[in-house]
C-alpha cells in the first residue's frame, strides 16, 4: 500500500489496500498517519520500521485470524507448543544455546506464506514476518528470563528502565547484537537475498541494535528437509564457521565497555527450527569462536515458525 501523494491521489485511488496474504481487498490506512507515530531518525529507519510495525495492516482480517501464534510454551528449551522429548534427550545447552523461541507453529497457512517469501521471492513477506516475531517477543522473551535466571542479570541502563516502566512494558532483556544463520553462496545467489539475515535486520533496526555476520556457511550440503535429526547434524557436522573480522569487531566493542561484567546476550535468528539442528550447529561454533576470543556471552535464538 502506498500513501497518496497529494490531493488528486487521494481522491482519485482506491479506498482499499491489497492483503498480502489471499490478495482480498481491506481497508485503506493512511501510512503518513502512522509514520508521524513511529518518529525514527532516518528516512531509511523510518521506512523500515513503518513496514515492521504496520506489518498487520497489510493483512485482512482473515488472515490475521489464520496466524498460528504459539500460545504456550511446552519445552522451555527449544520453544514448542507441546512437551518435547528431543531437547531431554539432546539438551540445547550442550551446543552452548540457552534457548529457542518461536513467534508461530508451522501450520500449513504459514508454510504457504515462508514459501511465498524464500522460495517465490515476495520480499514483501519479510516485514510480516519480522512484524510478528517482534509482537511477540516480549511475552516469549520473559519465559526464558524466568526459565534462565543468568538472563535477567544483565542491567538495563536507567533510561531504558524509566521507558519500561513509564509504557508498563516488561522488564525482558533485548540483544546486544542480533546474528543470523548464513546462507550459502550458491542460495543467495538464487534467491538474491537471505530469508534469516532479512529478519535480523529488521527486529535489529526496531530494537536499536546492532546486527552483525557472525557466522558463515562453508559447503552446501542440499537441502536437509527429508534428514531426520542425527542425519542432519552428521551433514551439518564443521559447516558453520565464525566470521573472523565480524568477530574481532564485536571483542573490539566488548574490550571498550569493559566496566560491563555481564555476559552479551547474543540472538541468533532464523526463518524456521525444525529439528534445531541447523541452530545447534550454529550456536555450537559461535559458542566455540567466543570462548577462543574470550567473550562471555548467552546465545538465544529466535525463529518465527517452529515446526
Ligand atoms: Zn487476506
Ligand atoms: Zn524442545
Amino acid at each position: 500500500m502506498n500513501a497518496p501523494k497529494g490531493w488528486y491521489e487521494s481522491v482519485s485511488m482506491p479506498r482499499f489496500g491489497i492483503c498480502i496474504g489471499c490478495e482480498g481487498k481491506i481497508p485503506y490506512v493512511s501510512a503518513r498517519n502512522t509514520e508521524k507515530k513511529l518518529g525514527g531518525r532516518s528516512r531509511s529507519h523510518r521506512s523500515s520500521t513503518y513496514s515492521v510495525a504496520s506489518w498487520s495492516r497489510q493483512l485482512c482480517a482473515s488472515c490475521q485470524s489464520s496466524i498460528s501464534y504459539i500460545e504456550q510454551i511446552g519445552c522451555p528449551h527449544c520453544g514448542r507448543a507441546v512437551r518435547c522429548t528431543d531437547c531431554e534427550r539432546h539438551p540445547l545447552f550442550v551446543h552452548g544455546l540457552t534457548a529457542n523461541r518461536s513467534a508461530v507453529a508451522y501450520s500449513e497457512e504459514m508454510k504457504a506464506w515462508l514459501h511465498r517469501f524464500k522460495f517465490q521471492g515476495d520480499v514483501g513477506y519479510a516485514a510480516i514476518m519480522a512484524g510478528m516475531m517482534l509482537h511477540r517477543y516480549e511475552l516469549l522473551a520473559a519465559t526464558i528470563a524466568n526459565f534462565h535466571q543468568q538472563i535477567s542479570i544483565a542491567p538495563l541502563p536507567l533510561y531504558e528502565r524509566l521507558r519500561r516502566w513509564l509504557y508498563q512494558l516488561p522488564s525482558v532483556p533485548y540483544p546486544d547484537v542480533v546474528t543470523f544463520v548464513p546462507s550459502t553462496a550458491e542460495r543467495l545467489v538464487d534467491r538474491g537475498f537471505n530469508p534469516a539475515e532479512r529478519l535480523a535486520e529488521l527486529l535489529a533496526i526496531s530494537w536499536d541494535c546492532p546486527v552483525m555476520p557472525l557466522l558463515t556457511r562453508m559447503t552446501d550440503q542440499g537441502r536437509q528437509s527429508h534428514l531426520g535429526r542425527s542425519g542432519r547434524e552428521l551433514a551439518l557436522a564443521g559447516t558453520y564457521r565464525c566470521h573472523t573480522e565480524a568477530l574481532q569487531m564485536l571483542c573490539a566493542n566488548t574490550n571498550k565497555n569493559t566496566s560491563n561484567k555481564s555476559p552479551m546476550y547474543i540472538l541468533l535468528v532464523d526463518d524456521v527450527y525444525t529439528t534445531g539442528s541447523t541452530i545447534r550447529a550454529c550456536a555450537g561454533a559461535l559458542t566455540g569462536a567466543l570462548r577462543n576470543y574470550g567473550i562471555s556471552a548467552i546465545i538465544c535464538s529466535y525463529t518465527w515458525a517452529r515446526a
